[in-house]
């Protein structure tokens, strides 16, 4: 059965960037409608202690975020576990399709739905998803206490991510294609100094080994990037942790992007090229992607909405 639903502003993620946009609309009395998307709660539900987030020296991403949707109901908005797949912003009310059968129409939008992991895009890589191959430490490092694991990248996410499964595996090799890493000093430090992790530097992969009865991974094939040497590397898990891409899909044909699928906000605001149509978070983000930025921008998302409503009111 179908049915709609009409707010005044919808926020379309569950995010620190959509749940910071929920209270601040809240607090303006907009009555929001948060749609939380098949991750409630956003990326930092798949990774262990944030250390980052003001006021809080160290706290789990998951319980961080059960944190902000408690403060966004508390306030009075109205949360749905719901996933939009498609939107129409070519005319007002602007309408959002759900999985659920339900149209949601709203007079302003804040597209809240952040980032996704990146693969490195190999047919062998495809072949052992979900049978070895994964993009969440945090989700899968527990079954392979006792094994050896490979990470590949050299941001925060693939240093946190070896670190984190040291606490499961025998050995960690982190292989990342360049000779020094992008992560953060302090993270670097603590990778370096845990006898469960080497590094292979200089090397991309080529191929993920595995078997088929039962399919599971047996290891990696690393290729030096200047010598083109082969090198093997034994394991049953294999994390890729390469960065992760924009989740621009629902306006990527309608909202101008830039970098690799970002959408384009005016500068020094969070307004799109379509007015009343708001975008916030690492949806927008290709510099900072952090969860104290994103919230920020729902917070300037939710004050700029409300402003535009009640320009469109006085007409
Ligand atoms: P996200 O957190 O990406 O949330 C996007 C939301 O949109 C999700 O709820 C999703 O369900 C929803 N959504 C997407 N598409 C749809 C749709 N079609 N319909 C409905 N809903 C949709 N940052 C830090 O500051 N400190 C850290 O320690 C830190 N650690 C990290 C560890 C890992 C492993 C990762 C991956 C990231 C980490 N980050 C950290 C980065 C931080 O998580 C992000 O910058 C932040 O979560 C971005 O917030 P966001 O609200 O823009 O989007
Ligand atoms: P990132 O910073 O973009 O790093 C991605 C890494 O993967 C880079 O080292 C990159 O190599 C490598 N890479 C990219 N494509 C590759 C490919 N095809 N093959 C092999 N390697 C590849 O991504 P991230 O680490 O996921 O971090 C994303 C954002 O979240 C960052 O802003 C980060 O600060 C934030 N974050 C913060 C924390 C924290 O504060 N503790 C934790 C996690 C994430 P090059 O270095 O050669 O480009």
């Amino acid at each position: 059965m179908t049915d709609t639903r009409h707010t005044k502003l919808l926020i379309i993620g569950s995010g620190p960037a959509g749940y910071t946009a929920a209270v601040y609309g809240s607090r303006a009395m907009l009555e929001p409608l948060l749609i939380q998307g098949i991750q409630p709660g956003g990326q930092l539900t798949i990774t262990t202690e944030v250390e980052n987030w003001p006021g809080e020296v160290e706290i789990q991403g998951p319980d961080l975020m059960i944190k902000m949707e408690a403060h966004a109901r508390a306030v009075g908005t109205e949360i749905i576990a719901d996933h939009i797949n498609a939107l129409d912003l070519s005319k007002r009310p602007f309408t959002a399709s759900a999985d659920s059968g339900t149209t949601y129409t709203c007079d302003a939008l804040i597209l809240a739905t952040g980032a996704q992991a990146r693969w490195l895009g190999l047919p062998s890589e495809e072949k052992f998803k979900g049978f070895g191959v994964s993009a969440c430490a945090t989700c899968d490092g527990f079954f392979y206490r006792g094994q050896e694991v490979v990470v590949v990248g050299g941001g925060n996410t693939a240093v946190e991510e070896a670190l984190f499964l040291t606490n499961f595996a025998s050995k960690v090799t982190l292989i990342h294609r360049r000779d020094s890493l992008r992560s953060e000093k302090i993270l670097q430090d603590r990778l370096f100094k845990n006898p469960k992790v080497e590094i292979l530097w200089n090397h991309a992969i080529e191929e993920v080994v595995g078997g088929d009865n039962p399919r599971g991974v047996e290891g990696v094939r690393a290729r030096h990037v200047e010598t083109g040497q082969i090198t093997e590397v034994p394991c049953k898990g294999f994390f890729v942790a390469i960065g992760h891409a924009p989740a621009s899909e629902l306006v990527k044909d309608v909202l101008e992007t830039h970098m690799g699928g970002y959408v384009v906000t005016k500068p020094d605001s969070t307004e799109t090229s379509i007015p009343g149509v708001f975008a916030a978070g690492d949806l927008t983000d290709h510099k900072y992607r952090q969860a104290v930025t994103s919230a920020g921008m729902g917070c300037m998302a939710a004050l700029e909405a409300e402003r535009w409503l009640a320009e469109q009111e006085q007409g």
